[in-house]
């Protein structure tokens, strides 16, 4: 085949498709249009998933007549003019290519009014040509509507979802900008109904509110305030859920760069990190993480969709936003109550309003003020009187505000855990020699696994060596453990085949104490669950086991009045 240049209208095209994949990326960049000219009001309207109309309306800046033609030019922006300016980006586009891009696949026009001109625009663009330019009235700001999406480019609309999906991803685009910029009203009509319309308030949780609902927004924790020196000039800031809000996907995690949306794995891991042992397995929370840091820091000229961003030093961002989740969620994770434990949207109140009886150096009382929802009690159990003990697997407990049921078995792991962490931090963790040494035999992948991280193990207690063939030499273990040494050792290694390489610690002591913990099913004496009671109320996490389980739920008096009917 011959190799020639390709026509520009086929360059066009090409370049489209990495803008343009799919109508909530039209959305994507007209609305970052619309903010980039400061509009405080931007209304979008979305027919048939987008194919048949997309207008996006806002009260911007406007473009002057003369620039109008201009703005649909490839490589047209009014946001960078030299290769300086891509070092610190301020405007959420800078690569004049969204315009010419959604020209390239639809039909356009675009009607717009700057304010001290004398007259406005109105222009039209059909497969990529000017068909119409004249002048038109209208109050400033600008109207872009687009129709015929990826009619003349079947091969993209073979790849797009159904209408409701479309319309999801839209909604998600209008969801992300809405918190990112609370400052602005905004308003989504799909299919001719209004699914989404923000006050505009300025305040994060009002948008918030709109978005996930008032339940969701009550359960929001403000981020605590990271000490900004440590980090490198990297602010974190936004609200995250209380553990008792989870989610089966990673969709409401939103991470906004210096108030750009942008996707980060980087970001998710950290979160993630952040809720390790709060969020049970294949759960995921909802937040909003706003990171501030200079400009030059971060590289946002990767990707064309500008959807992805490079940090000059990832382990800092990660540590800032991690640190800030994680020190948030251990100030104010608090007993779940059993209505949400047991219905995921219950209507009941949250938390359940303190009683007076409640200690007062331990539990803060919520506290409404216009900025931040109402927080949720410090992490700590009120005192608790044993009354006994069901299925030999929960203990029964009365506590200031109605009745507590502790599982044995997560609290047993909550309390080792956290002395298992404590051990190793200090003296390490306490050893108990076996007899003799022991031959630990392996299958050759356990003898690889355990091969790479034997040396380690002895932090944990084991002390190990490779022995021969398919074996290896046990001289001591976690004295915790006892008897239970082998399966832990066992499911130890069976971790490191599955692990991602990432820092062991967690994990281990998580399954160091769950092996060591009391079984469900065990009767105890009165005593043992006065005594287990009494060091869960010592942890530093009470209301949730290693894994995320909660260790207690409570049934509060005023619920049992309800149940009973004695107050409605
Ligand atoms: P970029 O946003 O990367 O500059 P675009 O192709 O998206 O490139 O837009 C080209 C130019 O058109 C922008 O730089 C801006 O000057 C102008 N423009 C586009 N949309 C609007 C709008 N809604 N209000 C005011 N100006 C706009
Ligand atoms: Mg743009």
């Amino acid at each position: 085949m011959t190799i020639r240049v390709l026509e520009e209208k086929v360059i066009s095209q090409i370049a489209a498709g990495e803008v343009v994949e799919r109508p909530a990326s039209v959305v994507k960049e007209l609305v970052e249009n619309s903010l980039d000219a400061g509009a405080n009001q931007i209304s979008v309207e979305v027919k048939d998933g987008g194919l048949s109309l997309i207008r996006v309306t806002d009260n911007g800046s406007g473009i002057s007549p003369g620039e109008v033609e201009v703005a649909f030019r490839r490589h047209a922006t009014s946001k960078v003019s030299k290769l300086d300016d891509l070092k610190q980006i301020a405007t959420l586009g800078f690569r004049g290519e969204a315009l010419p891009a959604i020209t390239a696949v639809a039909d356009v026009e675009m009607l717009t009014f700057a304010s001290g001109e004398t007259a406005g625009t109105i222009i039209s663009l059909r497969d990529g040509e000017l068909v119409r330019k004249s002048q038109a009235g209208r109050p400033a700001g600008t109207t872009v509507t687009v129709i015929n999406l990826f009619t003349h480019v079947p091969a993209r609309r073979k790849f797009l979802k159904s209408t409701n999906t479309e319309n999801s991803r839209i909604a998600a685009v209008i969801s992300a900008y809405a918190i990112a910029f609370p400052g602005v009203r905004f308003n989504l009509i799909l299919e001719s109904r209004a699914v989404l319309k923000t006050p505009g308030t300025g305040r994060l949780l009002d948008s918030l509110i709109e978005i996930y609902g008032q339940e969701v927004a009550n359960r929001m924790l403000p981020l605590v305030e990271p000490d900004w020196e440590n980090v490198g000039g990297i602010k974190v800031s936004g609200m995250t859920s209380s553990p008792s809000v989870s989610r089966a996907s990673r969709d409401n995690l939103i991470f906004l760069i210096n108030h750009r949306w942008v996707m980060s794995r980087l970001l998710t891991k950290a979160v993630e990190e952040a809720y390790l042992g709060l969020l049970t397995v294949n759960k995921h929370p909802v937040a909003v993480i706003e990171v501030a840091m200079p400009p030059e820091d971060v590289d946002v000229n990767v990707h064309p969709t500008k959807a992805e961003v490079r940090f000059r030093d990832e382990r800092a961002v990660f540590t800032a936003v991690q640190r800030a989740v994680r020190r948030t969620l251990v100030r104010q994770a608090t007993v779940p109550g059993v209505s949400e434990a047991a219905i995921a949207y219950s209507p009941t109140p949250y938390p359940p309003s303190p009683s007076p009886l409640l200690s007062p150096a331990r539990e803060h009382p919520a506290r409404m003020t216009a900025e931040t929802p109402p927080t949720t009690p410090r992490a700590a159990l009120p005192v608790l009187r044993i009354i006994g003990q069901v299925l030999a697997t929960y203990i029964v407990a009365e506590g200031p505000d109605g009745l507590y049921l502790i599982d044995q078995h997560a609290a047993h792991e909550r309390i080792l855990k956290e002395k298992l962490a404590a051990q190793l931090q200090v003296h390490g963790i306490k050893v108990q020699g076996l007899l003799e040494p022991v031959a630990f035999e392996v299958t050759p992948a356990e003898a690889a696994a355990l091969e790479a991280r034997y040396r380690e193990l002895a932090d944990f207690g084991f002390n190990i060596e490779p022995f021969g063939d398919g074996a290896f030499l046990v001289r001591t273990v976690p004295s915790l453990l006892g008897g239970n040494w082998q399966s832990a050792l066992r499911e130890l290694i069976a971790i490191q085949q599955s692990s991602t390489g990432t820092d062991w610690t967690e994990p281990v002591l998580n399954l160091m104490a769950c092996h060591a913990a009391v079984r469900a099913g065990k009767v105890l004496s009165p005593d043992e669950m006065r005594e287990l009671v009494r060091e869960l109320e010592k942890t530093e996490l009470p209301n949730t086991c290693p894994h995320g389980r909660p260790t207690t739920i409570s049934i509060s008096a005023a619920r049992l009045e309800r149940e009973f009917g004695r107050r409605q």
